[in-house]
């Protein structure tokens, strides 16, 4: 396979900006993975190097090429001192992180009027530029830009829809865009480099011998959800509670499963699959942690990725949903991320089975399905 790329485009857009453009690297294509992470950092012009047609929101966040992207106009016009003054502020661009009206619009009328960078920024600062208002010089900078209100009440993010304005501002104001890009991430093959560095650290020589001692004298159980991992002991984790992976005494060692430990303060950044989050809540279904139905464990336990629809089910008051189900189909089993057997309706993250379980006679919603024709999916499931 030979891909081209035209980059003239990118080239010739980021050299005003004063950036430096460093050769694209295509890694091995039968690995089937390009790497543009780099790219998507400092931002790609839309229509020109990325294609609209090529992002892809039908999950409701917006993805390009396996690689969570947003997209905002970087041209703040004669508003650009306001902008890098505070670009949160009434008047500076928004940045959508999901398949928004604004989106959703641009792609009906088949165009968009003003010029859209995609990128894959986390810190919460974007490039832009603008004319000053007087002399009419052109000003570049970097502006801490606010996130886009539709596009978080589409995904309910965090309960958004169900906010009271002060909340919803609130929300807006301490947004972290990495913090959402790791709510999102079962949908992702690759996270973005600088969360996935945070991982490398300073484990002690010995590191081995004694996380493996610890996990099998705790006969592989975590020790907050009290799962037991036996059958997948490589779930097991140990966590350095004071952060400082020296440390090893044992007040200071926690056994947590890979969900617990993911949700431990500033750990955003472990990635779990989804698989592997799936493969948990059967365990945990299997030893009868939810035998007790109660909706703040689903909320808890569910992917985060779904916390939205959860958080939007209990608001109505529907019935609660089921954690760890597995469906046998002639000795294939498909684990399903959030299900209401009785009415044999289910959410799917990775909608690659969905047709098994429709031939089971399930109706499958992907969350963004779910959230967007809520009275649909509620009418099923009451
Ligand atoms: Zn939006
Ligand atoms: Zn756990
Ligand atoms: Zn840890």
């Amino acid at each position: 396979m030979k891909l081209n790329i035209d980059l003239s485009a990118l080239h010739r857009a980021v050299a005003p900006l004063g950036k430096i453009v460093t050769d694209f690297s295509i890694k091995s294509l039968s690995g089937g993975w390009i790497d543009i992470g780099e790219h998507l950092k400092s931002g790609m012009i839309l229509g020109k190097d990325i294609q609209l047609d090529d992002i892809d929101g039908s999950e409701g966040i917006l993805h390009y090429n396996g690689h969570q992207v947003m997209l905002y106009i970087p041209d703040q016009g004669t508003f650009i001192n306001q902008a890098l003054a505070d670009g949160k502020q009434k008047g500076a661009k928004r940045v959508h992180v999901a398949e928004c009206k604004t989106i959703i619009g641009m792609r009906e009328r088949g165009r968009f009027n003003d010029r859209y960078d995609v990128i894959n920024r986390m810190d919460g600062f974007f490039p832009v530029f603008g004319s000053e208002y007087h002399s009419h010089e052109t000003i570049n900078g970097e502006a801490e830009l606010a996130v886009c209100q539709n596009c978080l009440a589409l995904l309910n993010h965090k309960n958004f829809s169900n906010l009271d304005w002060g909340d919803k501002a609130k929300l807006v104001d301490g947004f972290s865009y990495a913090n959402f890009f790791e709510t999102y991430s079962s949908y992702f093959k690759s996270l973005p480099k600088s969360t996935v560095a945070l991982q490398s650290s300073s484990y002690t020589p010995d590191w081995p011998v004694i996380s493996s001692k610890l996990r099998s004298e705790l006969n592989y159980t975590c020790e907050q959800c009290g799962v037991n991992l036996t059958k997948k002991t490589k779930l097991l984790h140990i966590h350095h509670i004071n952060g400082n992976k020296a440390d090893n005494s044992r007040k200071n060692l926690r056994a947590l499963c890979a969900d617990c430990h993911k949700k431990q303060p500033h750990h955003g950044h472990l990635y779990v699959s989804n698989e592997d989050t799936l493969k948990i809540n059967e365990c945990r279904r299997e030893q009868h942690k939810f035998d007790v139905f109660n909706y703040n464990n689903i909320v808890k336990y569910t992917d985060s990725a779904l916390e939205g629809l959860v958080l939007k089910c209990q608001t109505s008051a529907l019935p609660g949903p089921e954690l760890g189900i597995v469906i046998n189909d002639g000795g294939e089993f498909i684990s399903i991320d959030l299900c209401w057997p009785r009415r044999k309706v289910a959410v799917l993250i990775n909608m690659t089975t969905s047709h098994v379980l429709r031939k089971h006679g399930w109706s499958v919603f992907s969350a963004f399905d779910a959230l967007s024709n809520f009275p649909e999916f509620q009418a099923k499931i009451r």
